[in-house]
């Protein structure tokens, strides 16, 4: 897969795109992320690409022009334009898996008080918020999304169970984990993970997401006889 990050500070995603397993899918050549200034395209010979709110009120706004030669610069005929926007859908796993599908991304960060509308309306695909809170720029929201979408990418994880197993999958969180020691400061593993019977451990670690699940996230639940709300 192919995504264009398109910011005002390429220099953001320095670091979290070069570690662990980002790196790894990026150098097994699952994924290949490239950066645009928005700023290369800038209609003022000192790269200002901002400017004051028609009608008044407060903070700058990313001016149509830039953005949209921008977004141009890199579109391919089977690009997806996503705004970041704490306006767009809420990013789910099931949204990431439906991305992780695609060939090119084009994901495109605000800043300042937003993107002129119009940029929006013309080359936007859709807008996709990483949660009801406002930051200060779309760079963390692309990293959040590109880092949950590419667990879907097959290869990228190394067992194919791990992201099956993953929260939200089934529609309820992951079971709790252990490992050594057995005991850790007076506080056992649970028996039932210790002895082999795998229905058995199946089974309580099916409860114990069900059981979480239900008192931390009641909304994932259709009602009392908990049916998983998001099935995939
Ligand atoms: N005035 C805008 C509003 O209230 O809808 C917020 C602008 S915000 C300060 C600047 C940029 O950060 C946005 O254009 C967007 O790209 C990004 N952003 C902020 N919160 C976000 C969120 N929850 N999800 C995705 N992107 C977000």
């Amino acid at each position: 897969m192919e995504i264009e990050i398109l910011s005002l500070f390429p220099e953001y995603f320095r670091g979290p795109f070069d570690v662990s397993m980002l790196r790894r899918a990026r150098d097994a050549g699952f994924l290949e992320i490239r950066h645009t200034d928005i700023r290369d395209f800038a209609e003022s010979k000192h790269g200002r690409v901002d400017d004051r709110p028609f009608g008044g009120g407060p903070g700058m706004v990313l001016q149509p022009g830039p953005v949209v030669r921008a977004i141009r610069s890199v579109r391919k005929e089977r690009s997806r334009v996503i705004y970041l926007s704490p306006q767009g859908a809420l990013l789910t796993a099931a949204k990431c898996q439906e991305l992780s599908l695609s060939e090119h991304l084009i994901l495109l960060c605000g800043h300042y008080e937003g993107i002129d509308e119009r940029a929006i309306e013309m080359e936007v695909d859709e807008e996709i918020s990483i949660g009801d809170y406002v930051l200060t720029s779309g760079c963390a929201p692309a990293i959040v999304l590109i880092d949950a979408m590419a667990r879907f990418i097959p290869g990228v994880i190394g067992h194919p169970d791990a992201v099956s197993e993953d929260s939200f999958q089934e529609g309820i969180f992951d079971s709790p984990h252990y490992t050594r020691p057995e005991n850790f400061e007076g506080k056992e593993v649970p028996s039932v993970l210790l002895g082999g019977n795998h229905a058995e451990i199946r089974k309580w670690r099916k409860a114990q997401a069900i059981e979480k699940t239900r008192r931390v996230r009641p909304d994932l639940f259709l009602g009392e006889h908990c049916e998983p709300l998001y099935v995939h």
